[in-house]
C-alpha cells in the first residue's frame, strides 16, 4: 500500500506521502538489534549488500522504517539517496571520514558551524590532513585555492552565526572541474527553501535536530546525494563509527517532516516581520537577515533560494556585556539555548571573532542571534520592545 505521489506534486504534497508504506499514516516504530533471516542463502546475501542502499542486514544499519525516513529525506533535497546518522554534528564530519584520506587538503567556509570546525581542526587534520578556511563569499575563486591533493571543499549557507550567502553553483562547478567534492550544509534553509544538490554540491547535509524534527526532543543529522555511488562508503563509514539511528528519534524525525513546509511558512513571515522591525528600531545598529534588500547576500540569496527561515541576527548598539545580557534576560518569549528549528523562539549572545581565521568580525556592537518560532508575531516585538527598553535602548514603541 505505497502512496503513490505525482511527479508533479509540490514539495509540501510529496512530502506527505514521501516514504510511507503499509496501511498506518504514522510511521511504524520498529525496534531491532537482530533481524532474522529465511535461509543461510538469505543471511548470506544480506551480508554481502549490507552497505548497499534498502538492504535490512543488522540494527545498526538501520532497519525498513530508517529507510523510509531516508527516502523522504531524499524527496526534501531532491536527492538519489540520504542516510541518517546520529547527530547533525555526526553529518558534517561523515563525508571527511568516508573520503578524505592522510595528505589531502580540505577548504572550509570560515563560518561553519563552530562544533564542526572543532571537529575538522582537533580530529579530521590529526590525520595528516591540512584543514584550510576560507572567505565565504569567495565564489568562483575557490579556484585559485584548490591543489592537487585538495579532496573536498565545505560550505554552509549561510552561515549560522553571522549569515553569509555562499555562491553554492560558482564554488561547486570550481570544485567539479577540478575533481574536488563539495558539501554543504543545508540546515538552515532545509531542502525546502535551497536544493545544494541541484545548485551542484555532491554532498547536502542537515541537522535534522532543527526544522526537521522541529520540536526540539530528538537530534539527527542526515546526508544526501545525488550520485548514489557516494551513499555506499558513507555508509560504510557510518558502520566504522559504529552510528545507529534510534527508531524513536526516527519516527519523531518523519512525523516532524510532514508539518515541515507549514511550519517553515510560520517561521519564514515571522521571522522577516520581526527582522523589519528590527530595522527601523532604534537600539539596533543592523540586522542580518537574507531576506532582507539591506544584507550583502540578498541577490545571491534570491537567485539560490525559495524561501527564509527562522534564523537570524541582528547588531544591537550595545558595547558593554552587562547590557547586553540585561536585554537577552529581560526577554520573556525567547528561550536562550543552542538548537533552534523547534516552534519557540529563541535568543543567543554570539562573539563570532574568536571562531574565524580567514576572515574578520569587525562588529564592536553586541551580536544576538534569533530564532523566530510559532509564537503571535505582535507578541515577539512587543517582548523584542520591551527587553530593548529595559537595557536603556531607547523608549518602548509597542504597547
Ligand atoms: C545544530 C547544527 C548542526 C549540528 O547539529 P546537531 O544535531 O546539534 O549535532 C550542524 N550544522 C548547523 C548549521 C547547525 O545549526
Amino acid at each position: 500500500m505505497t502512496r503513490q505521489i505525482s511527479e508533479r506534486a509540490a514539495p509540501s504534497t510529496a512530502l506527505l506521502g514521501a516514504g510511507r508504506s503499509g496501511n498506518t499514516v504514522a510511521q511504524p516504530i520498529r525496534r531491532a538489534s537482530t533481524l532474522l533471516f529465511d535461509t543461510v542463502a538469505d543471511l548470506d546475501r544480506a551480508k554481502a549488500a549490507r552497505f548497499d542502499k534498502g538492504t535490512e542486514f543488522y540494527g545498526r544499519f538501520g532497519t525498513r522504517d530508517v529507510f523510509a525516513f531516508e527516502e523522504a529525506v531524499s524527496v526534501l533535497e531532491g536527492a538519489e539517496a540520504s542516510l541518517a546518522v546520529p547527530s547533525g554534528l555526526a553529518a558534517c564530519v561523515l563525508p571527511f571520514v568516508a573520503f578524505v584520506k592522510p595528505g589531502d587538503h580540505v577548504l572550509i567556509a570560515d563560518t561553519a558551524y563552530e562544533p564542526a570546525r572543532t571537529s575538522f581542526v582537533q580530529y579530521i587534520a590529526r590525520n595528516n590532513v591540512e584543514v584550510e578556511f576560507y572567505d565565504p563569499t569567495i565564489g568562483a575563486e575557490i579556484s585559485e585555492l584548490i591543489r592537487p591533493e585538495t579532496r573536498l571543499i565545505y560550505l554552509e549557507s549561510p552561515g549560522s552565526m553571522t549569515f553569509e550567502v555562499q555562491d553554492i553553483p560558482a564554488i561547486a562547478a570550481a570544485a567539479r572541474a577540478r575533481g574536488v567534492m563539495t558539501v554543504c550544509d543545508n540546515t538552515w534553509a532545509t531542502g525546502y527553501f535551497c536544493r545544494p544538490l541541484a545548485l551542484g554540491a555532491d554532498i547536502s547535509v542537515q541537522a535534522a535536530t532543527k526544522y526537521i524534527v522541529g520540536h526540539s526532543d530528538a537530534m539527527l543529522g542526515t546526508l544526501s546525494v545525488a550520485d548514489t555511488e557516494l551513499l555506499t562508503p558513507l555508509r560504510q563509514a557510518a558502520n566504522w563509527l559504529g552510528y545507529h539511528v534510534s527508531p524513536d528519534d526516527v519516527f519523531l524525525a518523519a512525523r516532524g517532516l510532514r508539518t515541515l513546509p507549514a511550519r517553515l511558512e510560520l517561521h519564514r513571515t515571522g521571522a522577516l516581520e520581526v527582522a523589519s522591525w528590527m530595522e527601523s528600531r532604534p537600539g539596533i545598529r543592523r540586522v542580518i537577515h537574507p531576506g532582507l534588500s539591506s544584507h550583502s547576500g540578498h541577490a545571491l540569496w534570491k537567485r539560490d533560494f525559495t524561501g527564509s527561515t527562522g534564523l537570524f541576527a541582528a547588531v544591537l548598539d550595545i558595547t558593554d556585556r552587562a547590557q547586553a545580557v540585561r536585554f537577552v534576560e529581560a526577554l520573556r518569549h525567547f528561550g536562550l539555548g543552542f538548537s533552534w528549528g523547534g516552534f519557540e523562539s529563541l535568543t543567543l549572545l554570539g562573539d563570532p571573532s574568536g571562531a574565524r581565521t580567514a576572515t574578520r568580525w569587525t562588529e564592536t556592537g553586541t551580536l544576538c542571534r534569533f530564532h523566530i518560532g510559532l509564537e503571535a508575531v505582535a507578541d515577539l516585538i512587543g517582548d523584542l520592545d520591551q527587553a530593548l527598553a529595559s537595557a536603556g535602548l531607547g523608549e518602548t514603541v509597542a504597547a
